[in-house]
């Protein structure tokens, strides 16, 4: 009997995840279309969603495998973004994973090619005490990934001036995460600059902050 074609395929599960985070990233209302994408580390490279496929049409098959050095092992062209998951896979070994977003608010600032700076604790969740925008390059282009990887410099989310956000994190559910954290903190600032000009807060509060984000969340074990 003929094996079938998902029975060979190699990570079957990971694939699946990838169209999940992606099919989320829509409902939650962080992106659109087929707008955005994601991947995940493999210890062959990556793996990456078609270029415009939509993710309620995306088979596990379709799921592009990347080699860090660019190569493509698949039939189906890999997202046009795929330079900037490969280039934050191998400057950044914390990354796992990666997820870019046009998401309205985040994309309004970076239409105006503003960086998010301090006006709330949870700027942190982005490494530091500001979100930074990358200068803006064509879609796809490695200059946009050249810029992309300044702004992140020290951090693990940036704006794309005119463009969108990108993020990644340790896997796909806490990069999604971290992407829905970035588009509410973007929301917030354009809320509070609509009344005014927000108190920023200040380094050395920062500092502490950033801190104390070191242990947050992680709960004692004995206390579970
Ligand atoms: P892809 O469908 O090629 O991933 O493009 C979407 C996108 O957001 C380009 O910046
Ligand atoms: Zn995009």
């Amino acid at each position: 009997m003929p094996k079938s074609p998902l029975k060979e395929l190699k990570h079957t599960k990971l694939r699946r995840a990838v169209i999940e985070t992606c099919l989320k990233m829509n409902a939650l209302g962080i992106n659109q279309g087929t707008s955005g994408n994601a991947s995940v580390r493999t210890k062959e490279g990556f793996l990456i969603t078609p270029s415009g496929v939509p993710y309620e049409e995306t088979a596990p098959e379709q799921i592009v495998a990347m080699t860090l050095e660019g190569e493509v092992h698949s039939d189906w062209r890999p997202s046009s973004e795929w330079r900037m998951h490969r280039d934050i896979y191998a400057a950044r070994p914390d990354a796992q994973a990666v997820v870019h977003t046009h998401a309205v608010h985040a994309t309004a600032l970076s239409c105006l090619r503003l960086e998010v700076p301090a006006f709330h604790y949870m700027i942190a969740v982005a490494g530091g005490s500001n979100l930074r925008c990358a200068n803006y390059a064509t879609f796809g282009s490695e200059a946009l990934s050249q810029n992309m990887l300044k702004a992140l410099e020290g951090r693990r989310a940036c704006l794309l001036a005119n463009h969108g956000m990108i993020c990644f994190g340790p896997s796909l559910e806490k990069a999604l995460w971290l992407a829905g954290e970035v588009e509410t903190l973007c929301r917030q600032y354009i809320a509070a600059k609509q009344l005014g000009e927000p108190t920023l807060l200040s380094q050395a509060e920062m500092k502490r902050v950033l801190a104390l984000f070191e242990n947050y969340g992680k709960q004692d074990k004995a206390a579970s």
